[in-house]
């Protein structure tokens, strides 16, 4: 019941922020929505709430009492259902195992069919380094992800990484790819390369999110741009994401590129945006 939305990216380039103010968006235009934080920091869903504390699944379940939706949920902004998964303790565990626990758990509860969500966005934790990350997308748990990223190559490495597991597992009945969410951009080359890599991975950015002072202080305040600052041009930005994501049922299984291949690439832009000679950035020349 409803649509099942994983959002992918390396760690801390905006996943959770990102996905918090979609979800706002989402619930400011009338829909029902769940967010559930699958990231072992579980601070996903904070601005959402007000940064009150909130009991994570995984945590409950060492506990071993019988856990109802109430001890593990909390109300957020317009009506979200904020939800987190949790980790296991550091060191510890499998946390693709933790995400798959939660899930069950939360199928159990009959959550989905009680809460009858429009959407179900999935704030996964960062690089996709192992099976344990893919749990959402491999195992039948969303249809679809989108992985943000800045223009910095280890954000698009890891953006890399997260299209060589859609490739590997959408075949087999795993989610696809509903596009790149540029963020944090500020030069004005960011967006030219974040434009290259989707081309050359049949891929395609569906928003861009300049870096913004706005988001900051939104989340000194344990809020949501949406909430904090609705009339600001950003709030915009995120509403137009929200709309885009809302609508657009264009998936596709990207083709991610070979690792030597993708450092050749990063090194052709070194060239373009950077003029040894001169040292002049790009981005200041107004490229
Ligand atoms: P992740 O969930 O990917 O680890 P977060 O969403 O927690 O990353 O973001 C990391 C930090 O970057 C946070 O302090 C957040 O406020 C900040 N941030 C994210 N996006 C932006 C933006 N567009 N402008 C300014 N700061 C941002
Ligand atoms: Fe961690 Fe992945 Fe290993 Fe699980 S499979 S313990 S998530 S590295
Ligand atoms: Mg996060």
């Amino acid at each position: 019941i409803g649509k099942h939305i994983a959002i992918y990216g390396k760690g801390g380039i905006g996943k959770s922020t990102t996905t918090s103010n979609i979800s706002a968006a989402l619930a400011e235009a009338g829909y029902k929505v769940i967010q559930i934080g699958c990231d072992p920091k579980s601070d996903s869903t904070n601005t959402l709430r007000g940064n009150n504390y909130l009991p994570t699944v995984l945590d409950s379940l060492r506990d071993g009492k019988k856990i109802h939706l109430e001890d593990i949920s909390a109300v957020g902004y317009k009506g979200i259902l904020c939800i987190e998964s949790g980790g296991p303790v550091p060191g510890v565990g499998c946390a693709g195992r933790g995400i798959n626990a939660a899930v069950s758990l939360l199928q159990e509860l009959n959550l989905f069919e009680e809460f009858k969500p429009d959407f179900v966005l999935y704030d996964v934790l960062g690089d996709v380094v192992c099976g344990g990350f893919a749990v959402p997308i491999r195992d039948g748990i969303t249809d679809r992800a989108y992985v943000v990223s800045s223009s910095d190559f280890m954000a698009i490495y890891a953006a890399n990484n997260l299209f060589k597991a859609i490739n590997k597992y959408a075949p087999s009945g795993g989610a696809k790819l509903g596009g790149i969410i540029g963020n944090g951009l500020s030069a004005g080359y960011s967006k030219a390369i974040i434009n290259d890599f989707a081309d050359r991975t049949g891929t395609k950015a569906v928003g861009y999110v300049p870096r913004s002072l706005v988001v900051s202080q939104s989340e000194l305040y344990g809020k949501t741009v949406i909430e904090a600052h609705p009339e600001d041009p950003h709030a915009d930005i995120y509403r137009n994401l929200a709309k885009h994501i809302a609508e657009s049922d264009e998936l596709v299984v990207p083709n991610p590129i070979a690792v030597t291949e993708l450092r050749d690439w990063a090194k052709e832009w070194g060239d373009k945006i950077y003029d040894l000679e001169t040292g002049v950035l790009a981005g200041a020349a107004g490229i």
